[in-house]
């Protein structure tokens, strides 16, 4: 009777693959091994050295049961030269210590240890053998499992998949040769059989060849699902909105400024899309500064000159009423009303607000992600812009665009300042379109950064007094506090007070999370019209604020905070003409990250020079979480050290969805089972 492939519908078995998300034999063959045991040799015992992972064969001398420290069985085992082991188990069954019946041969393969009755091994793999019983060939493969699936077990079913599935190759034969792939039935064997002959350091560290194919493959599958996701949103309808110029040519001509030609590129790219009848989906990234909120406003301006409605999210109150007080100023005297909604405004106002939108009075809404909810209606929606998009979560930043007309999807722009290195960004905004800024505004000076032991915070404290009396504006960042709201909000009070008394000339604010929304307006509108000389703040200012008069930054703590948010809280000054610095105090000892970290935000300026010292520093993990689930989730390949098939992934796939539709659902198929849907969303 040939073997089955699969274990049977409902068994433990399949209960314990389904753990593994394995559902059908093809899945198991592209379950690939963990780490390679060489077990195609034996080491005499007197030649072995503890620490040293190894495969003995030795001969039951003697075993017992001992209770001390506590119940555990032992077995003495000696080789044929004569090296004796202790073999020790805490947890044993009686068919165990039957099974090592004096005069037994057995291959042991574990982990030396020097113990108290000389070598040991602890739980050593046991497998009972003949003397001159053949040695494997081959490396064998230990996959990654499952409690109460065992290697044996999952062995098998692999190797049955492996006896039943085709392995065809679904890479048309040029895009291989011109990658220098090896065929994937090849790639595949050889990872789960290496031959005798294979070296193990490729292939433990994934460097060999089969293992460049597999992780292609991967990165390919993810490239294919999220364009195809991306092809998918495309073929939803939406309304063209066409350039009638009036309101946005308007707005122009009041800005104090000229685009800079980034900006006006960008624009164009924009413009371009939601002429389109299917629904934009770009994301605008630009470091701190570079001017992405004019951008935004002149993609509302059209939606409005169209007769439509445009929606901007903002992930702070304090952000989200700089930008309504913003975009009020520019907006009203084109005659053009502006609704903002958050949660802290009074029901009243709030309540009026909503009515202008629901009754299409009112063209423009800008608010937190209180215009998610449900009262909130725009009928006539046509833009949704998300700033500082990565401070969503996927579910916020999609019900935007479900706030949608009949029949049609709004146009979708997102912005982000957490600049990704452009590989990266290739991996992980396959399923959008990326403009960049890539130019910061005319006359900026890059800011002095200083580092500056916490030990002389006198220093910093006379010469920021100096600095104020001489009329310009500091920012003074209190420590990030992880574990604990309250005890931040803590010290940034204490903070405040101490500066107080020190500084009694100058007129201190304090801001934080915890105030009422109209206590931090009034406290963000003082410092923006020169009231305060300074302003307390926790990290609710590290995204968007712009205060151009601020040129002085200090961060306390600054070791405790990661290189992207240090990067945005500098960025909060050199927005003006003035020369503007940033002071980073630190704590000795400084952990050897946190040097690393404070030595690069000393010596770049550029976000996306900090966001690859930062992938460097700590690998791509944090990233894939900034996405999390709409991402199918890489295996094998890792986007840091494999950064180079990125690129090809990409083309491959291009030219795949173009040419080849069979070939796509193959290899979606095969590595994604059933789990596509997931990113069409
Ligand atoms: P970010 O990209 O960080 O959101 P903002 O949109 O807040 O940047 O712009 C930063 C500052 O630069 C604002 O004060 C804005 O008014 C100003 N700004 C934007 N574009 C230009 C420009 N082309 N020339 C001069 N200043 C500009
Ligand atoms: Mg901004």
């Amino acid at each position: 009777m040939d073997t089955p492939a699969w274990p049977p519908e409902g068994s433990r078995q399949a209960a314990l693959l389904a753990k593994l998300d394995l559902r059908e034999p093809q899945e198991l063959t592209v379950y690939l091994p963990l780490r390679y045991e060489d077990e195609t040799r034996l080491t005499p015992i007197e030649a072995a050295l503890p620490g040293e992972t190894v495969q003995i064969e030795a001969e039951v001398v003697s075993t017992e049961i001992v209770y001390r420290p506590r119940r555990q069985l032992l077995a003495r085992l000696r080789d044929e030269a004569g090296g004796e082991i202790v073999a020790r188990w805490l947890n044993f069954y009686p068919s165990q210590q039957k099974q090592l019946a004096p005069g037994r041969a057995f291959r042991l393969f574990g982990e030396l240890r020097g113990g108290f009755l000389g070598v040991e091994m602890v739980h050593p793999r046991l497998r009972p053998v003949e003397r001159g019983d053949p040695l494997p060939q081959a490396l064998t493969p230990v996959y990654p499992t499952t409690a109460g699936l065992g290697q044996t077990a999952l062995r098998h079913w692999i190797d049955a998949a492996l006896d039943t599935v085709a392995l065809d190759d679904p890479l048309p034969a040029a895009l291989r040769r011109r990658l220098d792939l090896p065929a994937f039935a090849d790639a595949i064997l050889y990872l789960h059989h290496p031959p005798p002959e294979a070296e193990a350091r490729p292939l433990v560290e994934r460097t060999h060849p089969a293992w460049q194919r597999i992780k292609f493959d991967e990165l390919l599958v993810q490239q294919l699902s999220l364009r195809r996701a991306y092809n998918a949103r495309r073929a939803h309808a939406a309304v063209s909105l066409t350039p009638h110029r009036a309101l946005t040519a308007a707005l122009l001509d009041r800005l104090p400024f000229a685009l800079t030609s980034a900006q006006r590129r960008v624009c164009e790219e924009i413009a371009a899309d939601l002429a389109m009848p299917h629904p934009m989906q770009r994301l605008l990234q630009g470091d701190v500064g570079s001017g992405k909120t004019v951008v935004a406003a002149l993609a509302m301006a059209r939606a409005a000159e169209n007769g439509w409605q445009a929606a901007l999210m903002a992930p702070t109150e304090i952000l989200a009423e700089q930008h309504y007080r913003k975009l009020a100023a520019w907006f009203a005297p084109l005659g053009l009303d502006i609704a903002w909604i958050s949660g802290g405004r009074k029901k009243r106002e709030r309540a009026a607000a909503i009515d202008r939108l629901q009754s299409g009075d009112c063209l423009l809404a800008i608010g937190t992600h209180a215009l998610l909810e449900d009262p909130v209606d725009m009928p006539r929606l046509a833009l949704a812009v998300v700033d500082e998009q990565h401070r969503f979560g996927v579910r916020q930043r999609l019900a935007l665009r479900g706030k949608r007309v009949e029949g049609a999807r709004p146009h979708m722009l997102m912005m982000s300042a957490t600049p990704i290195p452009r590989t990266l960004a290739m991996a992980h905004y396959a399923d959008l379109d990326v403009s960049v800024l890539d130019e910061l505004p005319p006359g900026r000076s890059p800011v002095l950064t200083r580092l500056v032991s916490a030990a002389r915070r006198g220093e910093i404290v006379a010469r920021l007094k100096d600095a104020c009396l001489g009329g310009r504006q500091a920012y003074w960042v209190c420590p990030l506090i992880e574990e604990s709201e309250t005890l931040q909000l803590k010290t940034a009070i204490e903070t405040w007070e101490t500066l107080q008394t020190a500084l009694p000339e100058l007129r201190i604010g304090l801001i934080h999370g915890r105030l009422k929304s109209d206590e931090k307006a009034a406290t963000m509108a003082a410092f923006a019209a020169g009231d305060l000389h300074v302003l307390v703040a926790t990290t609710v200012i590290e995204v968007g604020v712009d205060i151009p008069n601020a040129s002085l930054m200090v961060i306390e703590h600054a070791e405790r905070f990661g290189l992207a948010q240090l990067h945005q809280l500098r960025g909060r000054v050199g927005r003006g003409a003035a020369q503007s610095a940033c002071v980073l105090l630190f704590e000795q000892p400084l952990s050897e990250t946190a040097r690393a970290r404070l030595k690069v935000i000393f010596e770049h300026h550029d976000g996306f020079a900090i966001a690859r010292e930062d992938l460097r520093i700590r690998g791509p993990g944090e990233f894939v979480g900034a996405r999390q689930s709409g991402l199918p989730l890489l295996r094998y390949a890792d986007l840091a050290a494999d950064a180079a098939l990125i690129g090809p992934a990409r083309a491959a796939a291009e030219e795949l969805l173009a040419t080849a539709p069979e070939v796509v659902d193959k290899l979606l198929t095969r590595w994604l089972g059933g789990r596509e849907g997931l990113l069409s969303a």
